[in-house]
């Protein structure tokens, strides 16, 4: 695996790659990787001719009161996962190699970027587009892998793509969960025991909404209400969120008729955790 610092030698590592082979597909992360970044790897590995997976704390997503500075990194536990995996190339640059001051460019997909937890993280999704951006152009891949499990974020990577022609195809890959159902995020990791079990009512309020409709019911405050009662009954949960939305627009929608998210997020203590579900009568 060739581990790249800087933009010059990603980008001549790519070149290599796309010349030499096909495809290259690529997998954005933040690092402090676990088995759902992993499935986006698999997922490249057979799709692609070769993978390049990126490590960046984006400091430009998180808020002034968000946990940029004790967010999880293991670059060198990473590494060894990834080359496990056969990834031909980890770009993992310092901040300042992509914000080296003085930039006043944004990327900014609007009213998407203000829903479900652009709402809750105001610049968060401005963060988000302007470094998937300047990854789209630094890597050029043919294929860009993203996880469901952050669907808002899917939803406005994909408009971006479409509005600013980026010639780059977006691959949602399934959420994966822990054998209890909790969707496998890095920021598990700073749940103490108690919360660890405390989290698993956002799985079990995506459920009750799941069973409710699958039982037939289709007004979606209905099933918003039979959620939010069961995270009710969890102390030391704080709901964000609970939102029944169209997967595209991420506008609330009255009655399910078609290919619906729901999606929520929650404080367990301090720790701000999400998880959905797509529902299709
Ligand atoms: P992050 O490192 O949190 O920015 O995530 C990097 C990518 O991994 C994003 O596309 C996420 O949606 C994806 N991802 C994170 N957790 C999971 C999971 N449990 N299952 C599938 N994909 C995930």
């Amino acid at each position: 695996m060739k581990v790249c610092a800087t933009i010059p030698e990603a980008r001549a590592a790519c070149c290599d790659a796309r010349t030499s082979r096909k495809r290259l597909g690529l997998v954005p992360t933040m690092g402090a990787l676990h088995e759902g970044h992993l499935s986006l790897v698999r997922a490249a590995k057979v799709q692609c001719d070769a993978v390049a997976v990126s490590i960046f704390v984006n400091p430009t997503q998180f808020g002034p009161a968000e946990d940029l500075s004790k967010y999880p990194r293991q670059f060198d536990r990473d590494c060894r996962l990834l080359e496990k995996e056969g990834v031909e190339i980890l770009f993992a640059p310092a901040v300042e190699e992509i914000y080296p001051g003085g930039a006043v460019t944004w990327v900014v997909v609007e009213g998407l970027s203000e829903k479900l937890d652009g709402r809750s993280r105001p610049g968060h999704f401005r963060g988000v587009t302007t470094i998937v951006s300047k990854l789209f152009h630094i890597i050029e891949p043919d294929d860009a892998f993203f996880g469901q499990k952050d669907a808002a974020q899917l939803a406005v990577i994909r408009r971006m793509v479409r509005d600013l022609n980026f010639p780059v195809e977006i691959v949602a890959c399934p959420i994966v969960r822990e054998p209890d159902g909790l969707a496998m995020s890095s920021r598990n990791a700073y749940l103490n025991r108690e919360e660890r079990s405390r989290a698993l009512v956002l799985q079990r309020a995506l459920q009750k909404a799941r069973q409710q409709f699958d039982a037939g019911e289709r007004i979606a405050a209905k099933l918003i209400s039979a959620a939010k009662e069961v995270i009710a009954g969890e102390p030391q949960v704080a709901l964000d969120y609970f939102e029944i939305v169209d997967p595209d627009m991420l506008d609330p929608v009255e009655r399910i008729s078609q290919k619906t998210l729901v999606g929520v997020a929650a404080y367990v203590g301090t720790t701000r955790l999400i998880d959905n579900l797509v529902l299709e009568p």
